[in-house]
């Protein structure tokens, strides 16, 4: 297949916005595959700031980065990612050039712990206004499970409402899966 399938073409566009030196932000650490891939796009100098409300998702992600020696380069924070702003040092503001969500629950972990439109949506309103022109927000969001549902149907209707002289939104979907299969919404503010 020539097309990306969805996480690849999420990388792809990862890759694209970080460079050596940048800040990114991991909204959802989960196993931590996302913050090890982002700690090896930001270099020795950048910094990669790592969230999830889960202590074992924590553990995970250090021991990845421990694996990969690559620790000095993420701050794990066990907060939500609507604490953004608090975590995340004013002086890195405007340095930020990419941040990643994988919605859902934590693969392997406990199903009943989801993320919720509510907090999706308040991090990406603060990322908004603390990254650099033409970071990217990426976001795959898995809509299989009751609450995902919800959270999509949330979630489209507020970035289809941001304006469009403040971001340009992408949505990237297979249209004929069966299932409900994951789909990318991708923003890159102006
Ligand atoms: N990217 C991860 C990986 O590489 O394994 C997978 C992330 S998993 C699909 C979703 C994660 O979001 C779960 O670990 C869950 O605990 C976390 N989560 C739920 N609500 C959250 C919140 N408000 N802030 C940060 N993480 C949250």
């Amino acid at each position: 297949m020539k097309l990306d399938r969805i996480l690849p073409f999420a990388r792809r566009l990862l890759e694209k916005s970080v460079a050596a030196g940048d800040i990114a932000v991991d909204a959802t650490m989960g196993n931590g595959h996302d913050t090890l891939f982002l700690a090896e796009l930001v270099g020795d100098s950048g910094k990669v700031f790592s969230f999830d409300i889960q202590q074992a998702a924590l553990i995970e992600t250090e021991k990845k980065l421990t694996e990969h020696t690559l620790n000095d380069r993420a701050t794990l924070s066990l907060r939500g990612h609507e604490h953004i702003k608090d975590i995340i040092p004013e002086s890195y503001y405007g340095k930020l050039t990419a941040a990643v969500f994988n919605l859902g629950y934590l693969p392997g972990g406990d199903k009943s712990i989801v993320t919720t439109a509510t907090t999706t949506i308040s991090a990406i309103e603060q990322l908004l206004d603390i990254m650099a022109p033409e970071g990217i927000i990426v976001m795959v969001i898995y809509h299989g499970h009751p609450e995902g549902m919800l959270e999509k149907d949330e979630l489209l209707s507020y970035v289809e409402s941001i304006n469009q002289k403040d971001a340009h939104v992408l949505q990237y979907r297979f249209m004929n899966q069966a299932n409900n299969p994951p789909f990318i919404v991708a923003i890159e503010k102006r």
